[in-house]
C-alpha cells in the first residue's frame, strides 16, 4: 500500500505547522519566485510594508467609529459596505465585495470562512492564525456559544447568534455595539475602543475605562 506520509517532506508535517516551518516554506517560495523572475524583492518589501504598517484593523475601527457617530453613514455602511468603505478611500484586493452585519441587543454576529480563510483584508488586515485553523472554522458553526465563551465572550441566551460564512465572493465583518458610557467621546477616541476581535464577532469593544490609545488589535 502506498504510504502518502512517506512522500511528504518534513515541511509537510502535521497541522498546525510551527512558525519555523511556515517561515522556511515562505522563504523557499520567495527564493524560487525571485530566481524565476516572477517577482522582485522590492515588490515583496512593499507588500510586507503595506500589511505591516498601513492595512490593519485600525482601518475597520475608523469606519466603525464613524458609523457610531454618523447615523447616515451607518445606514450606508449596512446597506452596502463596499461602497461606504470606498467613500472613505478603503477597499481593493480581498475586499471587492464586503457586507457589514450590525450587532444589536437581539442578535450577535460572528464571522468565519468554513472553506479556508476569506477575510476582509482592506479593513481588518491579515487574518489571525486561529481564524484559519480547522477547529475554529468547524466549531464556530456547530457550537458558536461555546466557542465565543472560550474567547471570553458570554452571549446572553436571549440573544440570537448568527454565524456568517465568508467566501472569495463575499466577505463579512461585524459592526459591534457602541459601548455604554461613550456618549461624550470623539470619533478618534471611539476608534481606540474598537478591537479586531469585535469586528470578527469573537469579542466586544473595550469599555472607555480600559482603553489605551491605539489598541485596535
Ligand atoms: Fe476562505
Amino acid at each position: 500500500m502506498h504510504d502518502i506520509g512517506a512522500s511528504l517532506s518534513p515541511i509537510d508535517g502535521p497541522l498546525p505547522r510551527t512558525e519555523e516551518v511556515i517561515a522556511a516554506r515562505v522563504k523557499a517560495l520567495e527564493s524560487i519566485l525571485i530566481e524565476k523572475g516572477v517577482i522582485t524583492t522590492d515588490v515583496i518589501d512593499r507588500v510586507a510594508d503595506l500589511y505591516e504598517k498601513q492595512v490593519g484593523p485600525q482601518i475597520g475601527a475608523k469606519i466603525v467609529a464613524r458609523a457610531w457617530t454618523e447615523p447616515d453613514f451607518k445606514a450606508r455602511l449596512v446597506a452596502n459596505a463596499t461602497d461606504a468603505c470606498r467613500e472613505m478611500g478603503f477597499g481593493g484586493m480581498q475586499g471587492e465585495d464586503m457586507t457589514v452585519v450590525e450587532n444589536t441587543d437581539e442578535v450577535h454576529h460572528v464571522i468565519v470562512c468554513t472553506l479556508c480563510s476569506c477575510y476582509p483584508w482592506p479593513v481588518l488586515g491579515l487574518p489571525p492564525n486561529w481564524y484559519k485553523h480547522p477547529a475554529y472554522r468547524s466549531r464556530v458553526v456547530r457550537e458558536p456559544r461555546v466557542v465565543l465563551r472560550e474567547f471570553g465572550l458570554e452571549i446572553p441566551l436571549s440573544r440570537e447568534i448568527r454565524v456568517w460564512d465568508s467566501s472569495a465572493e463575499l466577505r463579512y465583518w461585524v459592526l459591534p455595539q457602541r459601548p455604554e458610557g461613550t456618549e461624550g467621546l470623539s470619533a478618534d477616541e471611539l476608534q481606540a475602543l474598537v478591537t479586531r476581535d469585535s469586528m470578527i464577532g469573537v469579542g466586544v469593544p473595550l469599555s472607555p475605562d480600559k482603553a489605551t490609545v491605539g489598541s485596535t488589535s
